[in-house]
């Protein structure tokens, strides 16, 4: 199985290296044709403008919505925000997620937090009971989930913070930042079933 790192701004090196623990090969994706033999992809955290705008002058936007169409593909912060349909403001986005979502939820880079959420597909992969403790920096919170979209998780104050949608997946959090792989063993079983 090889899975793509969308690989122009973020922090893309550390799902790779995430990947390469489960025993994934990795590729990192900067051009349409990086994408080819890929079986899914994730876009990581980072400036959702910036790699919006990137991606727009390497000429991805299209090629990335029709990789997503047909292959599982998971947006984590920053690429949560590019895989919605909404972010509240003018910025490229791929509009493929049917949620809203706003930018900067929580504040500023110092109000970054971490919090244990309890996540009951997780447990379905790992059967692992242990709550899943999550990194949120500068994060973006899903305010509404429409159509197919459903929601994954939430904090305990109900506020959405991960939501899938057939092969997609967004959360709010960055799960490459922690030691944890169950996220990851997640999206793979979602490659799987693709
Ligand atoms: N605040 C960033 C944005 O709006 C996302 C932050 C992140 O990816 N950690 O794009």
């Amino acid at each position: 199985m090889k899975i793509g790192v969308l690989a122009i701004q973020g922090d893309f090196a550390e799902h790779t290296s995430m990947l390469k623990r489960l025993g994934v090969e990795t590729a990192e994706v900067r051009l349409p044709a990086h994408l080819e033999g890929l079986e899914g992809l994730i876009m990581p955290g980072g400036e959702s403008t910036t790699i919006g705008k990137l991606a727009v002058d390497f000429g991805l936007m299209e090629p990335l919505r029709e990789f997503a169409r047909s292959h599982a593909t998971w947006g984590t912060c920053a690429g949560a925000i590019l895989l919605s349909k909404d972010a509240r403001r003018e910025q490229p986005l791929l509009g493929l997620m049917d949620i809203t979502v706003q930018r900067n939820a929580f504040g500023r880079q110092v109000d970054s937090f971490e919090a244990d959420l309890d996540i009951k597909a997780l447990k379905d992969v790992s059967g692992s009971k242990k709550p899943y403790h999550a990194i949120f920096i500068r994060a973006p919170i899903i305010e509404s989930v429409q159509g197919d979209a459903k929601v994954l998780t939430t904090l305990k104050d109900g506020r959405i913070v991960a939501a899938k949608q057939g092969g997609m997946l967004a959360t709010s959090f960055h799960p490459e930042l922690t030691q944890d792989t169950r996220f990851h063993e997640y999206f793979l079983a979602m490659v799987n079933k693709k």
